[in-house]
């Protein structure tokens, strides 16, 4: 099959909260396809990339978002990216009632582990979409908290003993830390024994109130499509004149595992890529470099 890309579906199978097992699939004109790993994929680029929000053609690749929504969305707003910078109290948000659904709803901070823990933020109930976009093959609730912004004030807290970056290059190659993330919890539980240090012009008394430590954090283990990891290389096609063809050997957080490196899936559903789906394509020798 051959089609534009429409997008890529995380598809979760868990039985209870120990135990996840993530699937993904691409939308190829309307219809859904399982990636288990073994297809050939030949991707194209076609252009004609829509801004997701007002739907105008993106004449300059590798955007979500035309000029103009990108800068009056409030999804579009630095805050989104470093949510302790959210200024929606001081009645400056982009767009307030979007603030109101997105922003100010519970979250839960959290801790997961790839290669080394790391904290993250997300929307109470998205936890194990979260963690399946980072790759993480362990994670846990560490807090909930009424809001987005007091997740990510808490964040950057934590964030001064633990990173809240991930390495890709890590990622992909296959290069899993073993740590106890319950340890962890508790030992960033006792290094912030009050919560009101964070109360705050911008963080109100019942934002510091609602927030909740996790009593008993318990680890849920996350499973991918995986048959081999790739090299550390991202591949992109941006040009009409640009086509990749390898073969899928797996897809974990984010990335389409290739044989010769990586393609984010973020980066092929905008709209402007197509791809054909089938038998293992079969791929030249890379010319090998002789050291003599
Ligand atoms: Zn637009």
């Amino acid at each position: 099959m051959k089609g534009m890309i429409q997008g890529f579906t995380t598809e979760i199978e868990a039985s209870n909260d120990a135990e996840v097992t993530v699937s993904y699939s691409v939308r190829l004109a309307e219809q859904e396809y399982t990636l288990k790993g073994g297809e050939g994929l030949t991707f194209q680029y076609v252009g004609g990339a829509n801004c997701k929000h007002c739907g105008v053609l993106i004449t300059a690749a590798g955007r979500d978002y035309c000029f103009d929504c990108f800068r009056t969305l409030a999804r579009c707003d630095l805050c989104v990216m470093s949510p302790n910078r959210c200024h929606h109290h001081k009645g400056t948000c982009r767009e307030p009632d979007w603030g109101d659904s997105f922003c100010m709803q519970p979250h839960v901070v959290y801790l997961a582990l790839a290669h080394v823990p790391k904290v993250g933020i997300t929307r109470a109930g998205r936890e194990w979409y979260r963690w399946s976009d980072q790759g993480a093959h362990k994670a846990l609730r560490l807090m909930t908290v009424p809001t987005r912004r007091m997740a990510g004030v808490v964040e950057a807290h934590l964030s001064q003993w633990i990173t809240d970056r991930t390495d890709w290059r890590k990622l992909v190659t296959g290069q899993r830390g073993d740590f106890s993330l319950t340890e962890l919890a508790v030992d960033l539980m006792q290094r912030t024994p009050d919560l009101g240090q964070f109360r705050s012009d911008q963080i109100s008394d019942a934002e510091v109130d609602g927030a909740v430590w996790e009593i008993d954090p318990r680890e849920t283990n996350l499973s991918y499509p995986v048959q081999d990891f790739s090299p550390a290389e991202q591949l992109r096609v941006d040009s009409a004149q640009e086509v990749i063809a390898d073969n899928l050997q797996g897809v974990i957080g984010g990335y389409l595992l290739l044989s010769r490196g990586v393609m984010s899936m973020q980066s092929l559903s905008r709209g402007d890529i197509q791809l054909e789906l089938g038998d293992p394509v079969v791929l030249e020798e890379r010319p090998q470099m002789s050291l003599f």
